[in-house]
């Protein structure tokens, strides 16, 4: 949706939300666990269109921006808040009893951005094993000591945790994504429970850079060169993870000739995007001696922080390892 044509139907959104719910504007609570502030950063994207929100719904929780307290919430009944938008991964106890609290107080609740969605920069930890050993329990301040939570065993996505209702994938998602589910809420029409506010196509296939299919034998960094910017990344040895990332976000990246770094999650049909990565960079690598196709590997920075880079904690490595500690 162009925020444009929104923009012009507002007035229309605005007497829907009087006729679903006359005299009560629905109550929406806003929660970041483990995550940087961007996602909270998009709804302020929306610009006077957040104003507009905001005119139009009650919100009862959004600790970046007032200081609420939780133990208001934890008194609330339940299902009292209509939709709850939870960004973050979920990292430690606190943040886990957070969701479970808001699943109760929640009618919808819905993971928004990558870290809620897949487990996004966070679930990198997981690269490096466990982490919990390492992690301090207080920290001393000049005030005094400041408890630290406890960390979860794993990184998490929200999913991983509780039951979620609909995703909005990116990181952070574009403040159209997010405008797109206001309006459905508002003019309850929402989607099926499971839906993803976003295409369920790959980026390649809206993405209007001439495709030669051309072989590659080495894998470059953007810096190291200019790139044309009407051919395909990817034929230019980019790695463009365009051809399983799900597409949605209006080709943001590829369109400043960067290439697409997935944030927006697998395309409907990928169970694991960094397994169907690699094997996308494998039909593409140059044949021949097996030392040109080391030398090839070898080229690619940090091959699994480059195709796990927002997918790590959702994904088949990882529930694997799981299920061996069990
Ligand atoms: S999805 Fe991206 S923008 Fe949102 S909290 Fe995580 S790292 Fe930050
Ligand atoms: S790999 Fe990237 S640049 Fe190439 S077509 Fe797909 S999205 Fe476009």
């Amino acid at each position: 949706m162009k925020l444009k044509a929104f923009r012009e139907d507002w007035s229309q959104v605005a007497e829907a939300v009087r006729k679903i719910s006359p005299g009560r504007k629905p109550k929406v609570a806003l929660y970041m666990a483990g995550g940087c502030g961007g996602c909270d950063l998009s709804f302020i994207g929306l610009g006077e269109r957040f104003l507009d929100i905001t005119e139009n719904i009650d919100v009862v929780l959004w600790p970046l921006i007032a200081d609420f307290r939780y133990s208001r919430v934890k008194r609330m009944y339940d299902k009292t808040i209509d939709l709850c938008l939870f960004n973050g991964a979920v990292m430690n106890r606190g943040q886990m009893d957070m969701a479970q609290i808001l699943r109760k107080k929640s009618k919808i609740i819905t993971a928004v951005g990558s870290c809620a969605c897949m487990g996004g920069i966070p679930g990198m930890l997981g690269l490096q094993g466990k982490g919990k050993e390492k992690s301090r329990k207080r920290v001393k301040l000049a005030e005094g000591i400041l408890p630290l939570p406890e960390p979860c065993d794993f990184i998490s996505p929200l999913s991983g945790v509780i039951d979620v209702d609909y995703l909005i994938p990116g990181c952070p998602p574009t403040p159209s994504m997010i405008l797109k589910l206001f309006v459905s809420m508002l003019e309850n029409k929402l989607p099926p429970k499971g839906s993803v506010f976003a295409s369920g196509r790959t980026l390649c296939d809206e993405c209007e850079r001439a495709r030669k299919g051309k072989s590659v034998k080495v894998f470059h960094r953007p810096y190291e060169k200019v790139f044309d910017d009407k051919v395909c990344l990817l034929d230019q040895g980019l790695l463009c993870m365009g051809p399983v990332t799900r597409a949605g976000c209006g080709s943001q990246c590829v369109s400043a000739n960067m290439p697409c770094r997935g944030c927006l999650g697998p395309a409907e049909g990928i169970l694991d995007m960094g397994g169907a990565y690699i094997s996308t960079l494998a039909s593409i690598m140059c044949g021949g001696e097996k030392t040109t196709i080391r030398k090839t590997v070898e080229s690619i920075p940090s091959l699994g922080g480059t195709v796990y880079r927002f997918s790590l904690s959702s994904s088949i490595l990882k529930k694997q390892r799981r299920a061996s500690r069990n």
